[in-house]
């Protein structure tokens, strides 16, 4: 019994609770609200039916014997406790009915507030611990070369080395963060030309993509399209950095564009000869910090790219997905809205 008790009093420290007595007491307030109107016009109603004290008016010609009167006040007094009685029976059933009522409504309308609260601290969570990993690596290599009694410079130059490597991931990963917690509206309102946009794409990621001598197969058809330039862009390069990334030497990475929906939207496919993406991988990728396991030994990596392209797709109405053969490669399609005047 008191273990019930302190449960009922937990529950009503709960945000549920709360909002469930608000909801609770404004249907209460209407119901009751309601019901003592409708007590005032219906007494009201047996009022009337009360014969003048007197006895003689126009509506009741005839004088009303004392027996009368009493037999007619008694019923009038019988009729008003019967209201009264059946709008209190009704008003229970509408506080019983209305707490699971504002019990359903209070969890409908918090479900997706503790969602996102708990995405948040999920975000939170994985941030931190992706920041922890480098910081531990700078300190520890410092701390290590502080120690040694008879440092060479070529191992403080190497220690240095290892720093700048170290900052420069972490500059990735804060960009990374930033790009996707950063709310400044992807506004997709520019006429862009398509090939404008995978040019200046392909500039970001020629240095990669020539290191490993991989080479490009850009077969872009001209078309334009309602966009944010420089997010589709950002877009683009992602996708093409990860070709490079995950694909080996010497191998081509094609990029192509097709039309669908009666041409009003545009798929822009980047297809690689790389890695692939596992089956069990794929519905993740696009998972804050997710990464495949396969990947991990190949390159460095925080898992924030295809986030972030997803975001700047879906800004556009857009859809972003990817098809894969393990140890083929991947295609990954963006569809977006053509939107365009011409
Ligand atoms: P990162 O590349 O930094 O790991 P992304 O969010 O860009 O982060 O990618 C998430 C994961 O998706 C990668 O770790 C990799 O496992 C997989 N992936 C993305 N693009 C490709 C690709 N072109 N080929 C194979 N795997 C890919």
């Amino acid at each position: 019994m008191s273990s019930f008790v302190a449960q009922l009093q937990s529950f009503f420290r709960t945000d549920t609770a709360r909002l469930m007595c608000t909801y609770l007491a404004i249907i209460m307030a209407m119901s009751g609200a309601f019901s003592i109107v409708l007590y005032g016009t219906s007494t009201g109603q047996l009022e009337r039916q009360r014969p003048p004290r007197l006895g003689v008016s126009d509506e009741f010609p005839l004088r009303a014997s004392p027996e009368f009167r009493s037999f007619i006040a008694n019923r009038i007094e019988e009729g008003k406790q019967k209201i009264a009685f059946n709008l209190i029976v009704t008003n229970i059933f509408v506080l019983l009915g209305g707490a699971l009522l504002s019990y359903y409504l209070a969890r409908r309308t918090l479900e997706p507030i503790e969602a996102a609260m708990e995405a948040q601290v999920q975000f939170v969570s994985d941030a931190s611990h992706e920041l922890r990993t480098p910081l531990t690596a700078l300190r520890a290599g410092n701390e290590v070369a502080l120690r040694r009694k008879n440092l060479t410079l070529q191992e403080a130059k190497q220690t240095i080395q290892d720093n700048i490597e170290t900052t420069e991931r972490l500059q990735q990963l804060t960009d990374g963060l930033l790009g996707l917690a950063a709310n400044d509206a992807i506004t997709p309102t520019q006429e862009i030309s398509l090939q404008e946009v995978v040019a200046a794409a392909l500039m970001n990621v020629s240095a990669k993509a020539l290191e490993k001598d991989i080479s490009v197969d850009d077969r872009i058809e001209p078309i334009t399209l309602r966009a944010d330039k420089s997010a589709l862009i950002q877009l683009l390069t992602i996708l093409l950095d990860n070709a490079v990334k995950y694909s080996p030497p010497e191998s081509t990475i094609t990029l192509s564009n097709t039309l669908k929906q009666k041409n009003h939207v545009v798929s822009i496919h980047v297809t690689d000869q790389g890695i692939g993406i596992d089956e069990k991988d794929a519905p993740h990728i696009f998972s804050r910090f997710y990464r495949a396991d396969s990947s991990r030994s190949v390159t460095p990596g925080h898992g924030l790219g295809l986030p972030i392209a997803h975001k700047i797709a879906k800004a556009h109405n857009g859809v972003l997905s990817v098809e894969s053969i393990p140890g083929e490669g991947s295609t990954f399609t963006i569809d977006l809205p053509i939107n365009s005047k011409s």
